[in-house]
């Protein structure tokens, strides 16, 4: 077999057959498939897509690529949620307590941000000394712990993903759905789930921004997911404002630990819909409606928080309260009105311009910036009332880029409703 040929075929729009793919996946692992070839492969599959069998066989040969979390034998289902990314999502901090105090194991492997939307591991951080580095059996003496973790994914997961992720982040091949399932599902598979969630954001603030590509990519998880031998089922959620109301570091795991201790919002609604998908699709619960009870009771009565203690205590953590922000100032309405569009582009980019979020891999972050959100579309607001508060030593720098963030019009503006789609 040639790789060459088989670019070619790609590119006319041919299927590849199991064993071709398996040819490039571990030729490209083993240095008989050149950067360049994995490059233009990756472009004809960006054109021309691949189908269901393709897109299996080629998430089977990206985990076998790497190692997977072994199954020990604590005789709990293991479960998972992962989100394609979006402004203030901070529901993995609470999901994974959560889950765990309800008998269900949570091995969470999770990224950092890039660009506009933020990542798990970086709200982390920002917690005094939390670790996320651990290898294999050290992750599955935390499970035994704690019944959860959250951390950084090794050069032993899915090793074919994190070279070719690296080749299409700089040839404009990331946005293809074929590659997103395979990439998400490879890593997935590897920590040996009997469930998957996934959360697909849709709107200004996540990576598909139309519903009819977030449509297609649920589609094509759940069906990829199912075929691979795990369980899957997608949520489209709402991202045309940030979820909850911060966005940051620090002040994302401050509204963590409120959630954890039983404040209300659209935070917890989710993390709550998200988690009884999970108990429902594993059979700890029957229905959903015993899964949000269970769920809701466990934020109520401090289990979750006190679970949540001990993942980071595990993970050497120091927690002592709510962690500390910059400065505060505050933009306050000019004029009365409905709130009709939260701009996240705007606040992902003040967050990043602050020192929030990176513009290019290893830069150092600023945990203590962030911004809170008065409000959510649809609001009734007054002139002068508060709509953002800017943690940052300097807003002047940032006021420009927030002082249209918040539109506010004189009719009435409907509410955006949270979860938009399911798929099982
Ligand atoms: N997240 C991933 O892990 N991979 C992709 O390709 C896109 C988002």
């Amino acid at each position: 077999m040639l790789a060459s040929t088989l670019i070619v075929k790609k590119r006319e729009g041919g299927e590849l057959s199991d064993s071709e793919i398996r040819f490039l996946i571990d030729g490209f692992c083993e240095g008989n498939v050149a950067d360049y070839q994995m490059s233009a492969l990756a472009m004809a599959i960006c054109l021309r897509g691949m189908t269901e069998r393709e897109i299996t066989t080629l998430t089977m040969a990206m985990l076998e690529s790497g190692e997977r979390l072994p199954r020990t034998d604590r005789g709990k289902p293991r479960v998972d949620k992962h989100s394609t990314g979006g402004l203030g999502d901070k529901v993995s901090l609470i999901l994974a307590p959560l889950l765990a105090v309800c008998d269900v194991d949570v091995p969470m492997v999770s990224g950092r941000g890039l660009g506009l939307t933020g990542g798990t591991l970086d709200k982390l951080e920002a917690i005094e000394g939390f670790r996320t580095d651990f290898s294999s059996e050290e992750a599955t003496q935390l499970l035994d712990q704690v019944g959860a973790f959250i951390i950084s994914a090794s050069d032993k997961i899915a090793p074919a993903d994190r070279r070719l992720y690296a080749l299409r982040d700089v040839t404009g091949t990331v946005e293809s759905i074929a590659l997103i399932t395979a990439s998400i599902l490879s890593k997935k598979l590897s920590a040996s789930l009997d469930a998957l969630v996934m959360d697909v954001k849709c709107g200004s603030g996540a990576f598909m921004p139309t519903l009819e590509q977030a449509e297609k990519l649920s589609r094509s998880i759940v069906s990829v997911g199912v075929a691979a031998g795990m369980p899957t089922q997608a949520m489209i959620t709402d991202m045309d404002q940030p979820l909850g109301e911060t966005i940051g570091n620090a002040i994302e795991v401050n509204e963590s630990l409120e959630v954890l201790q039983g404040k209300p919002g659209v935070v917890r609604d989710l993390t709550v819909a998200l988690c009884a998908n999970l108990l429902v699709q594993v059979g700890t619960e029957a229905t959903s409606e015993s899964a949000n009870a269970r769920l809701e009771r466990a934020l109520d009565d401090g289990s979750a928080m006190e679970r949540f203690e001990a993942l980071v205590h595990a993970q050497s953590g120091k927690l002592a309260g709510p962690l500390p922000l910059a400065k505060p100032h505050v933009i306050n309405a000019k004029r009365a009105g409905f709130v009709e569009r939260v701009d996240c582009p705007a606040i992902g980019e003040a967050v990043v311009a602050m020192g929030g979020g990176r513009r290019m891999k290893g830069d150092q972050l600023n945990h203590q910036v962030g911004i809170r959100t008065h409000c959510r579309v649809g609001a009734k607001v007054e002139q002068g009332d508060p709509l953002l508060t800017v943690y940052c030593d300097s807003a002047a720098d940032y006021a420009e880029l927030l002082a249209e963030a918040v539109v506010v019009v004189d009719q009435p503006v409907s509410e955006r409703p949270l979860i938009v789609k399911r798929f099982q």
